[in-house]
């Protein structure tokens, strides 16, 4: 057998995609997010962004941002070890450790490398890492780059957890043990059962890291899933992005002081990638000070959320299991949960189809995303574009 050159490798693999509907076409947004945006011209209702609390536009973090590009540039210059480490930072860093309750926290450039950093700096191959079945891709990744050995759980399945947790723990085969979840679940929006999760962990002396990148700005108040459930103190890593509710771009990790110290002396995305840029920390902080100094944003987000899933509940959606603002509409078969959302488009609602393999075969969906920046006209418009298309569809 010949080996496949670059070119019949990559059309194959396109050609399948295309084949089993599941090729993305990736449309261009012209102008900023927000509760409406404009695709090739035309006008959209906008239900597919994680913008939770619509700052991604806020006039208060563009002029944040302006201000610090006038003070500090463009550019960090370094990596943070070596000169990168700008005054901005720290000052992030502080509210970010207020933001979760810690001792500390560290910043990264985006969530996605906050897991591939901390997971692998603390855990190797002489560990083992329980994993939540539906957790992130970049968990996924993160783990298998620490060479731990990764053993998953059921979805939220606590009994299947703490069985495995026991059979990990008495083996004595593993240096360390870390139970890792996402604090809410992205494409159903349930929330983690964080209080038998740390119960679980303190039994069997397991390290704790919920992923709060959908949790915080949401719930707790906005302070994020831990906070919901009063946890602050018994969770060890709390990591959360930057780049959905507070609406720049980045990551980060809050936690124990000696954590953050080793995470700044070993992680490598800290050591070998250079900061984020002065405007992404200071428009991160200011969203930071509007979450702690006020509930109004995530308020508005729950009524918009609780009012979204309401109204097509009504119309005879199923919406899952959902405890968040996030609002799946599960329609099943691949192709019609696609054609569902091509029919939205071009009435006017933007809400992506959601198939394999970011979820589970024959669970296609569309997924909705209420922001605080909603109006209920945006949304009744939205839900009787809904009501239109399942019709015609034969869906409700
Ligand atoms: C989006 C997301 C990330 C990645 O965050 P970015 O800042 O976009 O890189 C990590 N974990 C979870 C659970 C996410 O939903």
């Amino acid at each position: 057998m010949t080996s496949k050159t670059l070119n019949q490798f990559l059309d194959d693999c396109i050609a399948e995609l295309k084949e089993n509907g599941l090729y993305n076409a990736i449309d261009v947004v012209q102008g900023a997010n927000g509760p409406v945006i404009t695709i090739d011209g035309v006008e959209k209702i906008n239900l597919s962004s994680n913008n939770y609390l619509g700052l991604a536009a806020d006039n208060r973090l563009k002029a944040a941002a302006k201000q610090a590009i006038d003070s500090h540039g463009v550019g960090s210059g370094a990596v943070r070890t070596i000169n990168g480490t700008l005054d901005l930072h720290i000052q992030l860093e502080n509210k970010l450790a207020q933001f979760k309750g810690t001792e500390a926290a560290i910043s990264y450039q985006s969530g996605f490398n906050c897991n591939m950093a901390a997971i692998s700096a603390v855990m190797d191959k002489n560990d083992a890492i329980l994993s939540d079945s539906l957790n992130h891709a970049s968990i996924i990744d993160g783990c298998r780059l620490s060479k731990a050995k990764t053993i998953r759980f059921g979805h939220s399945d606590m009994k299947d957890l703490r069985q495995k947790a026991k059979e990990a723990a008495e083996s004595r085969a593993y240096n360390k043990i870390m139970v890792i979840t996402d604090g809410v679940f992205s494409m159903d929006g349930d929330i983690a059962n964080l209080p038998d999760i740390v119960a679980i962990a303190e039994e069997f002396d397991l390290i704790t890291y919920v992923d709060d990148a959908h949790g915080s700005g949401v719930t707790g108040n906005g302070a994020g899933t831990v906070k919901h459930f009063g946890l602050e103190k018994r969770i060890d890593f709390q990591m959360g992005t930057l780049s959905k509710a507070i609406g720049v771009v980045g990551g980060y990790v809050a936690g124990k002081a000696n954590l953050i110290n080793w995470l700044k002396a070993r992680s490598r995305p800290f050591l070998f990638s250079t900061a984020l840029s002065p405007a992404d920390t200071i428009a991160s902080a200011k969203a930071l000070e509007i979450l702690m100094g006020s509930t109004e944003l995530n308020e508005q987000l729950w009524k918009n959320g609780t009012y979204l899933k309401g109204e097509l509940k009504k119309l005879g959606f199923n919406v899952g299991v959902s405890e968040t603002p996030i609002t799946p509409c599960i329609i099943g078969d691949e192709k019609q949960a696609q054609m569902f959302s091509k029919r939205l488009f071009e009435e006017g609602v933007y809400a992506k189809a959601i198939v394999f393999p970011t979820v589970p075969r024959g669970t296609g969906r569309v997924r909705n995303m209420p922001t605080a920046a909603h109006t209920t006209e945006m949304l009744n418009e939205a839900v009787s574009v809904y009501e239109k298309v399942g019709k015609e569809l034969g869906i409700i």
